[in-house]
């Protein structure tokens, strides 16, 4: 049997074809000198690699090195390698001698089936579409050959505000406990930073799995005693409780540590055999074999170019203090307390990353790329294929809607509905004009004058467009946004 070389997102053992595979494992320091990680982003990765290697124990070669070059040198067997997860990983192993590279893992559908799906289509490669040609190809929620409740999604009722006391009653998610092996790499991170490796964020205590024991537990607990509350407070957003009930699995997805079919499965357990309720399970499934593998596929489907799309021709680059998540600068009670998560947790969780922070630099007019960049690097499940699509298709409308209908702009109404950021905020949500004009409201206008020859014209649009057209201070609000710029709000 060949042995397996495991990339650091290539970690559990649905990687492997045999308990017994011998396998290779590499550390390279030259990813974190080329781009600037979230301390806590780089801690999960080296903390999960070396568990895996700790587990592992004799069965695998571990190397630790400069770069992936280095580390192959002084290996001299054949290796094969699961289908990497960047191109340019992609194209470094198809560029070696001795290494074979596999098909994918990790992911519920194929490339190869969603290559076939997406050929016959004609027109956009919509989400909902995939999701439910997968539902149908891996039967999954199906009552016969119809989808349980009757219809595909039930989106519509899991649009919960927050709780009013500002509490969810769930039990928090159970937190993993630190090791040796965390701590040796806090001793290391911090060698790192003194020889010049920067990294951004609080350290912190471990948060998220770096173990396949440690994801599956935290699954465990999910299904029992969060899934209930997870479908209806989907999109609320607490000033008091980042974590509400979602799962946070995603960066145990991503790292390779969870299977997502298993998730899958497990979540239509819980609705057949315990009564879980069907828009949470629904809503839940959707997340994994709906929406994160869209993500991935389209990442290989589509050209590589389209990860530098900019078709709203965003030309400004991210302030400092949004790359150094300075929330200590910002007085927009959402975006601070946004930015102070991503800071200390390196997580939000995808409403604040879409409806603040997207939102927030979509209406700047920041660019895309540095955007995708900076979402890959800041967030621990963060990941170039997860970011490019998230950020490029859904949050800046920069391909002009390949992924959506519509940009996802918005303005303080809506973060005003679903959290309960705005009460204590100096900015009044409800005002565009004015030292106290929420820049979300403002920043919402100000976008769609920019943009209204460029945003393809459809019956979505129109109805705002027209509404935009009644507005007697518009001009002031642009040229109020234009002296803002960049500024912290
Ligand atoms: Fe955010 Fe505007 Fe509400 Fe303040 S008023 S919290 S800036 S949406």
């Amino acid at each position: 049997m060949s042995r397996r070389w495991l990339f650091a997102d290539q970690l559990g053992p649905h990687f492997l074809d045999d308990r017994r595979q011998p396998v290779l494992l590499i550390e390279s320091k030259a990813v974190f000198r080329r781009r600037v990680h979230h301390r806590q982003k780089a801690h999960l990765i080296l903390s999960a690699l070396r568990h895996r290697a700790a587990e592992l124990g004799d069965q695998a070669v571990f190397l630790r090195a400069e770069t992936y070059g280095q580390a192959l040198r002084k290996v001299r067997e054949p290796l094969e390698v699961c289908h990497p997860t960047s191109r340019r990983a992609l194209d470094f192993v198809r560029g070696l001698d001795r290494v074979t590279v596999l098909p994918e893992r990790g992911y519920v559908t194929s490339l190869a089936d969603f290559a076939e799906w997406a050929d016959r289509r004609r027109g956009a490669l919509r989400m909902e579409a995939f999701y439910r040609f997968a539902r149908e190809h891996h039967g999954v929620l199906l009552d016969g050959g119809d989808p349980a409740g009757g219809r595909w999604s039930l989106d519509i009722e899991n649009r919960e505000p927050p709780p009013k006391d500002g509490k969810l009653d769930v039990p928090a998610p159970p937190m993993p406990k630190e090791d040796d092996i965390d701590a040796e790499v806090r001793a290391d991170l911090d060698r790192w930073e003194r020889e010049g490796i920067r990294f951004v964020g609080r350290d912190g205590p471990r948060r998220f799995p770096a173990t396949t024991k440690e994801a599956k537990a935290r699954l465990r607990h999910f299904l029992r005693h969060r899934l209930a509350a997870f479908g209806p407070y989907d999109d609320a957003m607490l000033s008091t409780d980042p974590w509400l009930a979602h799962s946070m699995l995603s960066s145990s997805f991503n790292l390779g540590l969870l299977d997502p079919m298993e998730a899958v499965r497990g979540a239509e357990r819980a609705y057949r055999r315990e009564g879980a309720p069907l828009p949470s399970v629904e809503g839940f499934v959707r997340q994994i074999l709906g929406w994160r593998d869209y993500i991935w596929h389209t990442y290989w489907y589509f050209e590589a170019g389209w990860r530098t799309s900019n078709e709203l021709g965003a030309r400004r680059s991210l302030p400092g203090w949004w790359n150094d998540l300075d929330a200590d600068a910002v007085d927009a009670h959402c975006l601070s307390d946004v930015l102070a998560g991503v800071r200390d947790r390196a997580w939000v969780h995808h409403i604040p990353r879409l409806m603040v922070l997207g939102n927030y630099a979509l209406q700047r007019g920041w660019r895309p790329a540095e955007l995708v960049e900076w979402f890959h690097t800041r967030f621990v499940d963060g990941y170039e294929w997860v970011m490019t699509g998230n950020v490029v298709g859904m949050s800046q409308y920069a391909d002009l809607g390949r992924m959506t209908t519509k940009p996802y702009v918005g303005g303080g109404a809506y973060i005003n509905r679903m959290s309960d950021y705005c009460g204590g905020c100096r900015y009044d949500p409800r005002k565009r004009l004015g030292e106290d004009a929420c820049p979300f409201t403002a920043g919402y206008w100000a976008f769609l004058s920019r943009n209204r020859d460029r945003i393809p014209g459809n019956a979505r649009m129109a109805r705002t467009m027209k509404q935009m057209d009644r507005l007697a201070d518009l001009d002031a609000v642009v040229a109020q946004e234009k002296r803002r710029g960049s500024d912290p709000p």
